[in-house]
């Protein structure tokens, strides 16, 4: 494929960061586009780096005359489920708002290819063992429905203008670069494998585990976990299924194993070797029980295939990050 040049908003962002990376990795120029409120500067390293929001069309306009890109990756979200039913309008406005400014944008000067970061979420309660893509899109929380409401926006842009694109649903991300210098980080964090290891590392007050009243084996919520770098792989097959595809895509990334909130504490105490803090407390607000993914689509019309297949190998990637945060 030839090198492209990749407007990546949200680039200083936990999967941002890893995708300029592998971007640069598979010769192509990203360029980065943050307003910083969650990412963090030092992860972006040596590209054109843009401080905007897009809730600013004016700003977002002038970017889009200043390059001239081939392709826009969008990771820019707010993306935190118990966060968007206290609070939904800033869900609303960041990643609906913020998003039609952006294919605004994109339109005005013809751009026509966005890989879109989407979610499980927009499935709500599985209705089938695992996930595939045709599942009802039924979302329980105000995150899921911001980004459904999204998935058909880009439906009506492919269909009225002739915008290409691919929503890939995120099951659980997780893990670091295996450099060990960039990694998960936000503030305050709220994610399952983050919060276990600053437990380990005594960095929190020990672990919160949310609900064991659930229909699953052990009583805790079910998640499919999948590798940072597996992500961005399955975005640099994306970036090449656009040039070939017309129209709006969906495909489902996971590893298509189910780990519960015990299973992810023990795998971390057998990494670790650290006997890890926790009390077991009430549900959070908006979460299903089981979430995994059937990413079949993605392996045979993306040709992708997950590197991180054990949840262990993953929560090492992300241990050897916690242990030298650098930001
Ligand atoms: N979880 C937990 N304690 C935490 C963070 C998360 O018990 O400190 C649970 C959460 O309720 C969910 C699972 O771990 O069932 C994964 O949550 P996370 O926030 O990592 O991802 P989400 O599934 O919300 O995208």
């Amino acid at each position: 494929m030839q090198p492209q040049k990749v407007l990546v908003c949200g680039g200083a962002g936990y999967i941002g960061s890893h995708m300029v990376r592998a971007l640069i990795k598979a010769g192509h120029q990203p360029v980065v586009f943050d307003n910083l409120s969650t990412g963090h500067i030092d992860s972006i390293g040596d590209v054109d780096f843009i401080r905007g929001d897009l809730l600013d069309i004016q700003v977002v306009r002038r970017v889009f005359g200043e390059y001239c890109f081939d392709a826009v990756m969008h990771f820019s979200a707010k993306s935190l489920v118990g966060e968007s039913v206290v609070d939904p309008a800033i869900y609303y406005t960041n990643n609906v708002t913020g998003t039609a400014n952006l294919l605004e944008a994109m339109r005005e000067c013809g751009v026509l290819k966005l890989v879109f970061s989407s979610t499980a979420a927009v499935y709500g309660n599985p209705v089938t063992e695992t996930i595939r893509e045709d599942h009802p899109r039924a979302p329980v929380n105000p995150y899921g429905r911001s980004k459904l409401m999204v998935e058909h926006m880009l439906g009506d842009y492919a269909a009225a203008y002739d915008m290409r694109s691919v929503s890939l649903r995120y099951f659980n991300a997780a893990g670091a670069d295996e450099a060990g210098d960039i990694g998960e980080a936000h503030n305050p964090e709220t994610h399952l494998i983050p919060n276990v290891l600053l437990a380990a590392l005594e960095k929190n007050e020990g672990l919160k585990v949310f609900g064991d009243d659930y229909p699953t084996a052990d009583g805790t919520c079910v998640r499919d976990y999948i590798h940072v770098t597996d992500l961005c792989s399955a975005h640099l097959a994306a970036l090449e299924y656009l040039t070939l595809h017309n129209g709006a895509h969906a495909f489902n990334l996971g590893n298509g194993n189910g780990f519960s909130v015990r299973q992810v504490l023990d795998a971390a105490m057998r990494v670790t070797g650290k006997e890890i803090p926790y009390a077991v407390e009430g549900r959070r607000a908006g979460d299903p029980a089981i979430l995994v993914a059937d990413a079949g689509r993605a392996k045979t019309e993306l040709g992708w295939q997950p590197e991180y297949t054990d949840v262990e190998k993953i929560i090492e990637t992300a241990w050897r990050w916690h242990q030298e945060q650098r930001y």
